[in-house]
């Protein structure tokens, strides 16, 4: 099977992002922001590449990161301007050192860590409670920010009342963190979630001073984008508050390829499998949320099928059942298409397959290769200390 240039051009497995891919959803985020007024960051989670995130910082207003690590390396790949937006399920006594000196907006994710951790940040950070609106649109949970019993936010209701009955000499709340979907392209359910907030805590939004909407939502080509842009407005003029946007997958989900080879073809109890020299390792949310990859080339009445398989011992490292319109031979390429988000990052060397070479597309389908990874990578994962006395 054929597949378009450059994809035929890299050494497999390799992961390729588009960074034009990229810059299209940049420019909307961009005119977002021109026409409503408010700040749009990338949550850097999804794709933690350093020169995508070096070349998308000059069109957004910051990163948001949810650890030590994830904020020093966004900090050192912003260009002078821009935040850190922080949030986590669990900051530790002995990060906040870090912390303070790497962020610029942190939110807690619970009144307790409000309690023990915000007085010891100092000034120059803005401090804020990351919000549990109680409104789902999620049917699974294991992604479902808002599902019964989450451990992400303080719910509405905690908050108003904890709002009302506060100490003044606690340090000011600045600005909440709504993050409370994922994947959507509806962003009428923004508008519910916002909708929520100013009916169970209508005080805490004229006391604050931003709103950080977060992620969750994707930008596709032909979004209607209306509703979101009705929200900011409508929360800029009535409040008179900072927003701020954190996408993460809608930067970087369709920008992403991984491309394969065949490594063997044969039949097993009557279907063909197909086995290829990547893994599901290289994609685990495969395996994690149980979907099925888009694959270039398949056809729904396409004639050959073939079960694709990953190359590591793992009975279950299959990709699916897809369908072409010619037959998939030893050494043909494989495109695995809207990969770019979740992936990377996730990504390991189990049964030590080498991880996939890293290439950015650049304009005028010029490849550019990033890294490769090769044996000391895996090793150094291994490497122990000789002796180390505790
Ligand atoms: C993961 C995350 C994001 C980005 O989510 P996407 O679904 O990738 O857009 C934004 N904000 C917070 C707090 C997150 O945890």
């Amino acid at each position: 099977m054929q597949i378009e240039a450059p994809f035929n051009l890299v050494e497999t497995p390799a992961f390729v992002y588009d960074e034009t891919e990229v810059d299209r959803v940049l420019a909307i985020t961009r005119r977002l922001s021109a026409e409503t007024g408010c700040k749009s960051c990338y949550s850097v989670k999804p794709l933690t590449l350093p020169p995508l995130l070096r070349h998308m910082a000059s069109s957004l207003d910051g990163f948001a990161v949810s650890s030590p690590f994830e904020a020093r390396l966004a900090r050192e790949c912003l260009s002078g301007e821009g935040a850190i937006h922080f949030t986590s399920p669990g900051i530790r006594e002995r990060e906040v050192g870090d912390l303070t000196s790497l962020c610029d907006y942190v939110s807690f994710n619970s009144l307790g860590q409000w309690r023990r951790f915000s007085g010891h940040f100092s000034r120059h950070v803005s401090l804020g409670l990351r919000v549990n609106p109680g409104l789902s649109f999620l049917d699974d949970e294991r992604y479902d920010p808002c599902r019964l019993h989450s451990k992400l936010g303080v719910p509405l209701k905690d908050l108003a009342g904890w709002q009302n009955s506060r100490h003044s000499n606690l340090p000011r709340l600045d600005g909440i963190l709504l993050h409370s979907n994922c994947e959507s392209t509806d962003f009428s359910e923004l508008d519910k979630t916002v909708r929520q907030v100013k009916e169970y805590a209508p005080n805490v939004l004229e006391e604050i001073r931003w709103i950080n909407l977060g992620g969750g939502y994707l930008f596709p080509r032909g979004a209607n984008l209306e509703p979101l842009v009705a929200v900011i407005r409508g929360l800029r003029s009535v409040y008179g508050l900072e927003v701020f946007l954190e996408p993460g997958a809608a930067f970087v989900r369709s920008a992403g390829y991984m491309v394969s080879s065949v490594l063997d073809v044969f039949f097993s109890e009557g279907k063909s499998v197909a086995v290829l020299d990547t893994t599901v390792n290289h994609m685990p949310e495969l395996l994690e949320f149980d979907f099925e990859p888009d694959v270039n080339g398949h056809q729904e009445d396409g004639q050959f099928e073939y079960i694709l398989a990953g190359c590591t011992c793992l009975a279950g490292d299959v990709f699916g059942e897809y369908k072409f319109p010619q037959p998939l031979e030893v050494g043909d390429r494989v495109l695995f298409c809207n990969v770019g988000s979740y992936t990377l990052t996730k990504a390991h060397m189990f049964n030590g397959i080498n991880l996939p070479g890293i290439y950015a597309l650049k304009e005028a389908d010029r490849l550019e290769l990033l890294r490769e990874f090769g044996y000391p990578d895996y090793e150094s994962r291994w490497t122990t200390y000789a002796s180390s006395p505790v």
